[in-house]
């Protein structure tokens, strides 16, 4: 056993981003502890995002194939996972925290009598032991976590742990394994989805997110010009989502969305613990407040202590100089 298998989450063999974080992190604790990394892509035919995925730096791409593995179900994927650990024989398997791993992973591990070390947040490497950080208590205290029985270890990563884009590039080979799936107990509705316009903000290269501070509903265009102006998605505080001058898919922190944009801009965000959770990964965070004593600053890599009424406007101005 020498191998960390990490699952490439796919609809339509359209890649699910998630899963290049998924692939950093395998990346890293395989470097740390010296295994090889494969990928696993269950789809019901020569899943044509296994080419993509091969020109990641990976021992091999396996597309786990049964005609029933087309749609997601739990009893598929458990069915095909179970197949390829039993296979593979691995010593770790790497996914994402996303709602369908969380959906098929504990079932798998359950068969296998192992458990799932779940949203994590880090680890840490030594003398050839992984130790796992976890969040507990909405985000107050970090939980270090180490890993007993016997292998396979299931590990998943909270969205923003790792950046997709430092999976490391390389050259893959590409392998079918045909698995057998038995009934399948239920057949899925079409997707869920909430509203039209809804974003998906974990996609987000750059945020402009709203707190209290905004005010008021009418005070949100401003935030929007800003957001034009960047080229950015609007999230908020939960307070803005409970107000419902934002649909609830905007909220970021512990009871909303967590992401990690590149650039994310807190206006009149205070910075409360469930909020941070959310977004404290992001690349550059950006926060106007006018308490210099906020706890957003504490995090913040640029911030004005001010009124966000006052430099928003100055910002748009400048960003519209910059771009004519
Ligand atoms: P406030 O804390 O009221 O802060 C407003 C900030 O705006 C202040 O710092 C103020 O100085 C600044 N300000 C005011 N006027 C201006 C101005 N003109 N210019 C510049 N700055 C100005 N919160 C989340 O965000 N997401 C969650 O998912 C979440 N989940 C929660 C789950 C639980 C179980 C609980 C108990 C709470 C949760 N919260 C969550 C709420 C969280 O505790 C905070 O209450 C919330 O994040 C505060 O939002 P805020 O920063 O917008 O508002």
């Amino acid at each position: 056993m020498s191998e960390i298998l990490v699952f490439i989450e796919h609809k339509d063999c359209l890649l699910n981003k998630i899963s290049l974080e998924a692939i950093a992190a395998a990346q890293s604790i395989g470097k740390d502890l010296g295994l090889k990394v494969s990928a696993v892509l269950p789809c019901d035919k020569d899943c044509s995002l296994a080419q993509e995925i091969a020109g990641y730096g990976l021992e091999k791409v396996i597309v786990a194939k049964n005609e029933k593995l087309g749609t997601y179900t739990p009893d598929g994927y458990a069915d095909a996972w179970e197949q390829v650990i039993k296979t593979i024989n691995p010593t770790y398997i790497v996914m994402s925290h996303t709602y369908q791993v969380r959906d098929f992973a504990p079932k798998v591990a359950a068969r296998l009598g192992r458990e799932v070390v779940g949203d994590c947040i880090r680890y840490s490497a030594s003398s050839g032991q992984l130790v796992l950080t976890r969040r507990i208590f909405l985000g107050k205290l970090d939980a270090d976590v180490t890993l007993g029985g016997e292998a396979p270890y299931f590990i998943t990563f909270q969205s923003g742990a790792f950046r997709g884009d430092n999976a490391e590039k390389g050259s893959a080979a590409v392998e079918a394994m045909d698995v057998s799936v038995g009934d399948l107990r239920m057949s899925p509705e079409p997707p869920f989805q909430e509203a039209k316009a809804s974003v998906d903000l974990t996609k987000s290269e750059v945020i402009v997110a709203v707190g209290r501070g905004i005010k008021s509903q009418e005070n949100l265009a401003l935030a929007q010009q800003l957001a034009d102006a960047l080229g950015a998605d609007l999230a908020a505080s939960r307070p803005i989502c409970d107000s419902e001058w934002l649909p609830i898919d905007r909220q970021i922190g512990s009871s909303g969305q967590t992401v990690a944009p590149k650039v994310y801009i807190a206006l009149g965000i205070s910075g409360a613990i469930q909020h941070i959770v959310g977004m404290k990964n992001s690349g550059t965070i950006v926060a106007i407040n006018k308490d210099g004593e906020a706890p957003i600053f504490d995090i913040a890599d640029y911030g004005i202590v001010g009124d966000l009424f006052e430099a928003v406007p100055v910002m748009i101005e400048e960003i519209s100089k910059a771009k004519s």
